[in-house]
């Protein structure tokens, strides 16, 4: 079993089945997402093994999204898919971070044999698993397996709840987060504290990372429901 990650940004439905179809059956994980923007956020936040690009995408082109993931210290392996009598500048691909390129259409066994390539070799030159334990929003970086999280390049000092909080909210950016699901995930069922804690916290994080902390950028309120991290 290769139980390798994948993530298809592909906007063509028929072609998104038929790839998730295959991928799957071949024992990968396939995540897809269907235009550009989403593709790029789901692949800043990490954890595939590899990324399958459509260049022509609404929203964000696969050149936009490879270059911004790559300003973004997101090294994952990308795979980029031209359409048939596109003229692709492959200079320009390759300055942008892709590492391969397939123009459509193509058979399904090409496709699996590039995308083997891909992660083997990235598994043979992954010294420092530097991109995938990284998330930074405005002037704040946040390093995972160090625990460690700066502001304007200044440590700044979390409690081991606000830190995990902040690591749980990253991991579901855009999602609506209730303070039930925060309570669930975050303190799970080893305290009995109440939603106002999940506030009180909120309320920390913002003051330690938020540029005004009344008037937040990415730890924002849903009204009545909870919160929601945004970049
Ligand atoms: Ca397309």
């Amino acid at each position: 079993m290769n139980a390798a990650n994948i993530l298809i940004v592909e906007d063509e439905p028929g072609l998104i089945l038929t790839l998730q179809d295959r991928f799957e059956n071949e024992g990968y994980n396939v995540d897809v997402a269907d235009d550009g923007e989403k593709g790029f956020q789901k692949a800043s936040f990490g954890g595939y093994d590899v990324i399958i690009l459509d260049l022509m995408l609404p929203k964000k082109s696969g050149l936009d999204v490879c270059r911004d993931l790559r300003a973004k210290d997101v090294f994952t392996p990308i795979l980029m898919l031209t359409a048939k009598g596109q003229v692709i500048d492959k200079v320009l691909g390759l300055k942008m971070g892709a590492d391969d390129y397939l123009a459509k259409p193509f058979e399904f066994m090409e496709l699996l044999a590039r995308i083997e390539a891909l992660i083997r070799r990235n598994k043979r030159v992954k010294p420092a698993k530097k991109s995938d334990s990284t998330f930074s929003f405005s002037d704040v970086e946040v390093f995972i397996s160090k625990g460690e999280v700066h502001k304007s390049g200044d440590a700044v000092t979390l409690s081991a709840k606000e830190f995990h909080l902040l690591h749980f909210m990253l991991q579901h950016q855009g999602e609506l987060l209730t303070r039930e699901r925060l309570l669930d995930e975050v303190w799970g069922y080893d305290s009995t504290p109440t939603t106002r804690t999940v506030d009180v916290h909120v309320a920390w994080l913002r003051q330690k990372l938020e540029d005004d902390h009344r008037h937040p950028k990415h730890i924002m309120t849903v009204h009545g429901m909870g919160y929601k991290f945004v970049l």
